[in-house]
């Protein structure tokens, strides 16, 4: 048996995290059908009691013998037929539960999350208001306060400048509520200063007003709400209006910037790998997609210093900044930008005048933070989080993940690794006392915010976040979520340990299929993996020409890619492409990994023609989500399973002869 493929050859040291992992998902054979089953019949149970004990002297509405009528058989005769068509066609979904699922940023759904999520859906509570969500909305404000201890936000509601989270439909709406709030920060003390309020110490001028930075921002904002507060109140009633008619949010853009001839509209500095999400929402808060200016990467990170000298060139020509962008594991490759370095970077700008907020874009990598927390909160050191691992954490990426704390706001999505259901991003500010500028009502906005009326304030999530009516149901499933598995190493963090585990396994395998394929085809791991994302570039052996291996690649991900039209089963497996481009990776990145395939750097074009295919190396990409890549039950490696495949359609495709 043990020299099968894919066989795990001795029987693997006992890993203690086992028996928990086991429980947690409902598995990729179904495995934990009876607990999931036992758990839905008891609350849809629990469900209907709670109905028919509103008021139980209420007499039942729909007759007992309706079921019996011909119109209502008929009905529920169309109702089921259409029940198993969608049943049915949905076997054609791609199979995310499988380890054989190595695509995309999808995997199986965390029990607690979807039972929860099930269990809620027919109360059906919205989350917009505690009107229609008594229950709900608190636990989404508590979902903000338990990711922002993840993060190492301040998450005492009595503190004052307690952070604040809400949930949203995605990481891509979480990010344009990044760009709102810092831009109603930026522009709130320009409204001061323009509206002639007296006694408040404010900045000289429009550009110094517009340059206050988030926090002096907020520490604004206060003053002004405490000023106003001690005004008789009919002055009260003037100076909240006059303060109201000069904002931006107010004019809208074109009126404001018209009115302040001095400024110009803000960029945003993002790496070149950031998401699409940051060109869609600079076009939707109308700055305009020629106001994201990208910044190049260097050895997979954003490059520090080319984000020093952008800074440098805004201050020289006065080009306000409304935020610097650090990915937190980047859809494409999972690489880790130095948020340490982007911090500083506003510190040193912010002294010299130039203030900005610093957004972490934490989609896909906000979880892995659970691997460098403590239960108290406390942050663990590199070499505590590093037990067990080759490599992880590199110190970068120790370093980006401590400095968390010191962003502004970040975007993590409990969609991805969370693992939970879709229509689950979230946005996290550090300091809450910025949403008043969010809200819609203006009486609520210079309402007083004692930190005590933190929770009643945000039962008015609706005045605060870009959605209206959302998924109370959403919400509960992710606190449950992270009640039942808390934020930190010990609990939730032996799940994103397992997959950065794999991502490890799978570097390494992926060294020896290189080996194997010597003399047939070049097989590199391009980058060492901050996370657990892996990516693989191969180039068939003789060839040096660049749009000759992508074309190659494109047909291995042929193969590996969703094809509705085949039967589910004839896909061996799931893996997803990507590409690796001189402007991400840098010419002198680009050179050596073009060299160690043996491709000549003089056939990577310019991309003139789109057609020609040879303006970036077309590689493979693994998400390695699933924490049952390696089945320690029937000692079954779905990594080696995998790499074995993949080294026989290279080969097979190269013989130019069917698998
Ligand atoms: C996935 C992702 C997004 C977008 O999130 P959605 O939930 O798909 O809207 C934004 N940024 C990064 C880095 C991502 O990985």
């Amino acid at each position: 048996m043990d020299n099968l493929p894919g066989r795990v050859p001795s029987p693997p040291a006992a890993d203690p995290d086992r028996p928990m992992l086991d429980a947690l998902f409902l598995g990729p054979y179904g495995e934990n059908d009876g607990l999931l089953e036992k758990l839905m019949v008891e609350f849809l149970r629990d469900h209907v009691y709670w109905r028919r004990n509103f008021h139980p002297e209420d007499p039942p509405a729909i007759p007992t013998h309706a079921a019996q009528h011909p119109d209502y058989k008929a009905f529920e005769a169309r109702l089921r037929r259409e029940l198993h068509q969608l049943s049915a066609s949905l076997k054609r979904s791609v199979p995310f539960h499988s380890p054989r699922y190595i695509g995309h940023m999808a995997s199986d759904l965390l029990l607690p999350g979807l039972a929860a999520q099930i269990l809620t859906l027919p109360y059906n509570p919205n989350n917009v208001s505690e009107d229609a969500a008594p229950v709900t909305i608190d636990l989404e404000v508590k979902v903000g306060l338990q990711l922002a201890r993840m993060l190492g936000y301040p998450d005492d509601i009595t503190r004052a400048d307690c952070a604040f989270g809400h949930l949203t439909s995605g990481g891509t709406v979480a990010n344009y509520q990044a760009l709102r709030l810092a831009l109603a920060l930026k522009a709130f003390p320009v409204a001061l200063l323009a509206a002639g309020v007296p006694e408040l110490a404010l900045p000289a001028d429009d550009w110094a007003a517009f340059n206050l930075g988030p926090a002096a921002g907020i520490e604004l904002l206060e003053h002004w709400q405490a000023w106003l507060a001690a005004q008789p109140a009919g002055e009260r009633c003037h100076w909240r209006d006059a303060v109201q008619a000069q904002r931006l949010e107010h004019l809208g853009l074109v009126e404001f910037f018209a009115r302040h001839r001095e400024l110009r509209v803000p960029v945003v500095l993002a790496p070149i790998t950031a998401h699409y999400s940051w060109s869609k929402g600079l076009k939707l808060l109308g700055l305009g997609r020629d106001q994201l200016q990208l910044l190049p990467e260097r050895g997979m990170r954003l490059d520090a210093d080319a984000l020093k000298d952008a800074l440098q060139r805004c201050e020289r020509e006065r080009q306000p900044v409304l935020m610097a962008v650090a990915v937190l594991g980047t859809t494409e490759y999972g690489t880790v930008d130095p948020v340490d370095a982007v911090v500083d970077a506003r510190d040193r700008a912010q002294a010299r005048g130039l203030g900005f907020s610093v957004h972490v874009d934490a989609a896909w990598g906000g979880y892995l933070a659970t691997l460098f927390r403590n239960p108290d909160g406390s942050l663990r050191s590199r070499a505590e989080v590093g037990v067990g691992f080759a490599h992880f954490p590199q110190p970068e990426v120790h370093a980006a993940f401590a400095a968390l704390g010191r962003t502004d706001s970040v975007t993590v999505d409990p969609h991805k690794l969370g693992y939970l259901p879709y229509g689950a991003g979230a946005f996290i500010c550090r300091d809450h006392r910025a949403t008043a500028l969010l809200a819609e009502a203006a009486d609520y906005v210079f309402h007083d915010t004692r930190a005590t009326d933190y929770m009643s304030r945000y039962r008015r999530l609706g005045q605060f976040v870009p959605e209206g009516s959302k998924s109370g149901a959403a919400a509960a499933a992710v606190y449950v979520t992270h009640k039942v598995l808390p934020l930190d190493h010990i609990h939730f963090g032996r799940l994103p340990r397992q997959t950065v585990l794999a991502a490890e396994a799978f570097h390494a395998r992926t060294r020896r299929l290189a080996d194997e394929l010597d003399g047939i085809a070049h097989v590199l791991v391009p980058f060492a993996p901050d996370s657990n994302l892996v990516c693989v570039a191969i180039n068939p052996a003789g060839n040096r020409d660049i749009a000759r291996a992508n074309a190659f690649v494109r047909t291995l991900h042929d193969e590996l890619r969703c094809d509705p039209s085949q039967p589910l089963q004839l896909k061996q497996f799931f893996g997803s492409m990507t590409t690796l481009q001189p402007e991400a990776l840098g010419m002198t990145e680009m050179r050596r990994i073009l060299s160690a395939l043996q491709i000549d750097p003089a056939s990577l074009g310019d991309g003139d023609h789109e057609s020609a295919d040879n303006d970036r190396l077309v590689i493979l990409r693994h998400t390695l989500m699933n924490p049952y890549l390696i089945d320690h039950e029937n000692g079954i490696s779905y990594i080696d399973l995998y790499l074995e495949h993949l080294g026989r359609r290279i080969r097979a495709l190269l013989a130019g002869m069917p698998a």
